[in-house]
């Protein structure tokens, strides 16, 4: 249990991805601090099994990351109930797909916020905590289309591009710090993100479902298998190891090799 008396906060955490990572740090015994929406029990079931996994604190925070002073609330409560900020994953997010004529104003205020700016702000608030303690890990989902576009994602192209911008700034500002930032960058992955854009896709390219998992969204992936939530949650725990401590700034692509192309 290499994480033990290390405490990770995942924003984004209730499903998908995200909870993938708490299960994956809980088990190498870190401290998580879960957070997103959903159901009232299935949450609470979620923060139990990852207590009980890793035998010390699993702390729920509903923090809206829309709003900076809630996500700054969520790592000074992490550092107060658990003793420290040694890990930070930015991987709350959200999709809309539209043509950008179409594409709702507050939806891009969303994406640009949740996706984006949330990002900014877990870093700005967490850097203080790392380098008192002389150690930090800052992991960021961004995705493949943080390297490349596809029609009809302009706010989501936009903030995953962006988030590697800061990524490799804060980098070098936390360098000489003990504190790594790397972005991990999924191809497509099955989870409930990936699902509700289907009926969005289908309506505005004019195809079946059968079309839009073959056609746009495997289309894209050489591999034609979608990644799992395991696979991305494996780099982040090999990201938090010591051995990883040379590896920031990074954007590490777990795509099926969609970006090589
Ligand atoms: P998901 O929908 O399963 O999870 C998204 C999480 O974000 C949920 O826990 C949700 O409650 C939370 N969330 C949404 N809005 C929030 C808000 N305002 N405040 C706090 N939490 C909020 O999706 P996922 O696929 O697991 O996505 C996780 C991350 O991975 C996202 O950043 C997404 O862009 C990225 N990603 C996903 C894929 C994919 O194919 N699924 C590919 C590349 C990148």
């Amino acid at each position: 249990m290499f994480l033990k008396g290390k405490t990770a906060v995942i924003s984004g955490s209730t499903s998908g991805i995200g909870l993938a990572y708490a299960k994956a740090l809980a088990a190498e015994g870190a401290a998580i601090v879960l957070n997103g929406f959903g159901d009232a029990d299935a949450i609470e079931a979620n923060r139990a099994a990852l207590e009980q996994a890793s035998g010390t604190h699993a702390l729920y925070d509903p923090a809206d990351m829309t709003q900076p002073e809630q996500i700054a609330a969520m790592i000074d409560r992490a550092a107060a109930e658990t003793g420290s900020v040694d890990i930070v994953i930015n991987n709350a997010g959200i999709q809309h797909v539209a043509p950008i004529t179409e594409f709702p104003v507050e939806k891009w205020d969303a994406i640009i916020a949740i996706n984006l700016s949330s990002a900014w702000h877990m870093m700005r608030a967490a850097i203080p905590h790392m380098r008192k303690q002389g150690w930090g890990r800052i992991i960021t989902t961004a995705s493949a289309h943080s390297l490349v576009a596809s029609p009809n994602k302009s706010a989501y192209v936009a903030a995953k591009h962006g988030v590697v911008g800061i990524t490799k700034t804060v980098a070098l500002e936390v360098a000489t710090d003990g504190i790594t930032a790397n972005c991990i960058s999924p191809g497509y992955v099955w989870t409930p993100l990936v699902e509700n854009q289907i009926p969005d896709t289908m309506k505005a390219r004019g195809l079946t479902r059968e079309q839009v998992i073959d056609d746009v969204l495997l289309k894209a992936q050489p591999t034609k298998e979608f990644v799992t939530i395991e696979q991305v949650a494996a780099l982040a725990l090999f990201l938090c190891r010591d051995e990883a401590k040379s590896i920031t700034g990074a954007n590490l692509s777990v795509d099926g090799g969609w970006t090589a192309q």
